[in-house]
């Protein structure tokens, strides 16, 4: 069986586990087993009825109200006995914040190893196979497990979704008993930074600006486009995010955050290896840079050499017309 772990936000359960389930489920069926979902939180049975149609036949519901908020201590607690239990052969995480910070804590307490980020998986000799950018994303390693159960995070926003999956499954409620003293960190509250309604992880169109901006208020620009193009968000360099422009959670790359939007646009980035680093997977790059020897038109699909305070004007009139039409 495969398990894949389901993220919830907000009340709501997040597209890059529906991500990570249509996977698993694709590869379920390679291997002539069945994806289950996995759901912890309190007061979340209510999500399990749309995990089927992404390809679970079961879900389980690990209920407490010490799952309320997000603690890696008590939900590696909650997926360690369910794996003790139901011994799933391979374990699925999307590899957001939390599944990233979840992944190698359940891996730890299993004893058994991780491939993280993956972007690929197949099956070969009746074992999951995964690739995983390396050194940067260099290089790409294709890896198989020694161990078992056999766990990857895979990158959001690479993996299609299952379409036309099944009306209905059984839901497997268990009670997970935590001792409080066991819970060693407690989540008391989420803050949103003010403003941001969505994370460049989530977006689905990444707008960032590097030190070709200039200064903090020009990236009133970049949010001005957020504004008119649906579901995108602001990205941002190091170098932006040094000179203290905007906040770090802004930041792609590889002491950021990655990310495989359908667009990302870059403006006044010059395409140093570690930008690359969190973005090179996006479906589409466009690149604006006023040097047309920068490094990061070798990886745009489409690159405007320009000034970056000319380009944006004439693209925000231009977005408007399209996205009206
Ligand atoms: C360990 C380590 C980790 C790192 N992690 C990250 C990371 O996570 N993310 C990250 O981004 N970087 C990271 N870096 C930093 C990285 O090496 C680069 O220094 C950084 O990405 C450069 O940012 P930039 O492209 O905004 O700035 P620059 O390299 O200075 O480029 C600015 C670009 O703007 C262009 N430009 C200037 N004016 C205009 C204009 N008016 N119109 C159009 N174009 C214009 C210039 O031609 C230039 O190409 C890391 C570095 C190290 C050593």
């Amino acid at each position: 069986m495969i398990l894949v772990f389901i993220e919830i936000r907000d009340g709501k359960a997040k597209k890059s586990s529906f991500e990570a389930l249509s996977e698993g489920k694709r590869r379920a069926d390679d291997l002539n087993t069945e994806a289950h979902a996995v759901l912890i939180g309190h007061g979340v049975e209510g999500l399990a009825s749309e995990l089927f149609s992404y390809g679970a036949s079961k879900v389980y519901v690990l209920e407490n109200s010490l799952f309320a908020h997000y603690s890696a201590s008590s939900y590696s607690q909650a997926l360690h006995s369910l794996t003790e239990e139901e011994k799933p052969e391979i374990i699925l995480f999307s590899a957001t914040s939390m599944g990233k910070d979840l992944a190698p804590r359940l891996a730890a307490k299993l004893g058994v190893s991780l491939a993280s980020e993956c972007t690929v998986t197949s099956t070969k000799e009746g074992k999951l196979e995964v690739t995983r950018p390396i050194f940067a994303g260099k290089a790409l390693a294709t890896v198989t497990f020694k161990s078992s159960p056999q766990i990857a995070s895979l990158r959001p926003n690479v993996f299609p979704l299952l379409e036309d999956g099944a009306k209905d499954g059984e839901v497997v409620k268990k009670e997970v008993v935590i001792p409080e003293d066991q819970v060693k960190g407690r989540v008391e509250e989420t803050l949103r930074e003010e403003g941001v309604e969505l994370d460049v992880t989530e977006a689905d169109v990444v707008i960032s600006g590097g030190r070709g901006m200039k200064g903090q208020e020009n990236f009133d620009l970049l949010k001005e486009l957020t504004s008119i193009v649906p579901h995108s968000a602001v990205g941002a360099s190091r170098s932006a995010v040094d000179a203290e422009w905007i906040d770090h959670q802004h930041q792609v790359g590889q002491t950021g955050k990655t990310v495989s939007p359908n667009l990302y646009m870059a403006f006044g980035i010059s395409g140093a290896i570690q930008h690359l680093a969190g973005m090179s997977s996006s479906k589409f790059i466009v690149a604006v840079n006023k040097d047309p020897e920068a490094s990061i038109f070798k990886v745009a699909d489409f690159g405007i050499v320009g000034d970056l305070f000319q380009v944006i004007p004439l693209l925000k009139e231009e977005l408007k017309k399209a996205l009206s039409e």
